[in-house]
């Protein structure tokens, strides 16, 4: 297969937080199994790319991902069979984009996807490279699919226009 699902593909902030939630990010996802017949156990992530945003977000992630692993850790000490598990974590149009498999019963599933839209919506007030307090902006003449959520300190260093 391609180079999908390859730790080996991460920077060193994202394999600290793969590590840090294995539950979410390494624990064997039938979903992913399928695409990583040739990989040995600890080469394997269930993330497609990684994380394909800034490490500003990081702590978005660290608080999605360790509310995902105490419901699961819960749900499982009450004999459910639940998990959650990560697949694509990325930027677009500015904002946090989750994708993954959540396996939990329908009460706590309507819960978790309401929590993950709110950690989406924090995107758009954090910036994206420090993680400090940001807006979302755009690029002069720019597609509104290179609009990011940036401090006004990298705003300005990289160029972008706020959003009238
Ligand atoms: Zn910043």
């Amino acid at each position: 297969m391609s180079h999908q699902f390859q730790k080996t593909n991460l920077k060193p902030w994202e394999i600290e937080l793969v590590n840090k939630f294995p539950l979410i990010f390494l624990e064997k996802s039938p979903d992913v199994l399928c695409y990583t017949k040739d990989l040995p156990d600890d080469a394997r992530v269930n993330l497609r790319f990684g994380f394909e945003h800034g490490a500003g977000w990081s702590k978005l992630i660290s608080e999605l991902a360790q509310t995902g692993t105490e419901l699961v850790t819960h749900l499982r000490a009450q004999g459910i069979d639940a998990s959650i598990h990560g697949f694509i974590c990325k930027e677009k149009f500015g904002h946090l984009t989750w994708q993954g498999n959540s396996k939990l019963p329908p009460f706590f599933q309507k819960l978790w996807y309401s929590y993950v839209s709110g950690i989406e919506s924090q995107s758009s007030h954090t910036c994206e490279v420090t993680g400090e307090y940001g807006t979302t902006y755009r690029l002069k003449n720019g597609k509104p699919s290179w609009n990011r959520t940036l401090c006004k300190e990298e705003a300005q260093k990289q160029g972008y226009d706020p959003i009238p």
